[in-house]
């Protein structure tokens, strides 16, 4: 069920928003009590480009806030209540910041999957495919063998879910090892498009922190999916 509010994004280009600026920003949001940190934060932050993209370069695709990316970590560590997670997967570049945080929250180690748009020898690797829905191109996503192991556990942790073809890639590669997927921890769920679904359906546990139902570039208006009340912010990350 979606939420009842429709947000206008308004794009800034400074990287601090002024306090001043956030209430007046905020005014024409009804509902806000509903909304979570990442929703709030993509409404202030986020621009809707051309192409169905989210744009969220100023918090997590380029410059990294890293506050967020601590929130992230404690809302996943929240979800994932009672989950044993031995280690974090995540595929670079963005999805590292997270799995970071996320990985120092478990104490485990972290693992990022590499891209090349090449195929390379398989020998100390394993290789799945990924098309990329940004760059528009199929990339190879590889692990060294030593860091992927038979029985682990492992939360896999990443910015967006889209069509859900780098998920699928880093869930082979966790089977090709003769791991675990102890669960999926999304950022961005854009669930206008097919990956959340798919992945629910084939009964792994996916929490996304903020799901996109739908998002009008020419109005800048996104409308997101209603979401169990998060009430975290920076004061109450010691609480939990
Ligand atoms: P999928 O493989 O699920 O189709 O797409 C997920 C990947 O594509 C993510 O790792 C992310 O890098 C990228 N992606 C998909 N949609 C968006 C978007 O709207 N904005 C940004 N910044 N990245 C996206």
């Amino acid at each position: 069920m979606s939420q009842e509010f429709i947000i206008k994004i308004i794009p800034h280009s400074t990287s601090v928003i002024p306090n001043s600026f956030i209430p007046l920003h905020l005014k024409s949001i009804k509902n806000l009590s509903n909304m979570n940190f990442l929703e709030e934060k993509i409404l202030t932050d986020g621009v809707i480009k051309q192409g169905n993209i989210l744009k969220v370069d100023n918090f997590l695709n380029h410059q990294i806030e890293i506050d967020i990316m601590r929130q992230m970590a404690y809302e996943f560590k929240r979800r994932f209540k009672g989950v044993e997670v031995n280690k974090v997967l995540t595929i670079e570049a963005s999805g590292i910041a997270i799995a970071t945080l996320l990985g120092d929250l478990y104490d485990v180690p972290v693992v990022f999957a590499k891209k090349s748009e090449t195929a390379n020898s398989t020998d100390d690797k394993y290789m799945s495919q990924a098309y990329s829905f940004t760059h528009k191109q199929m990339n190879n996503v590889f692990i060294s063998r030593p860091y992927l192991n038979e029985g682990e556990k492992v939360l896999i942790v990443d910015d967006f879910l889209a069509d859900g073809q780098a998920m699928h890639a880093l869930i082979d590669l966790v089977h090709q090892a003769g791991g675990e997927v102890a669960g999926i921890g999304i950022a961005i769920e854009k669930g206008q498009q097919a990956g959340g679904k798919t992945l629910r359906e084939e009964g792994y546990h996916l929490e996304s922190i903020a799901i996109i139902d739908t998002m009008d570039w020419e109005t800048q208006t996104i409308r997101f999916r209603k979401q169990p009340e998060i009430k975290l912010g920076k004061t109450n990350l010691k609480a939990i």
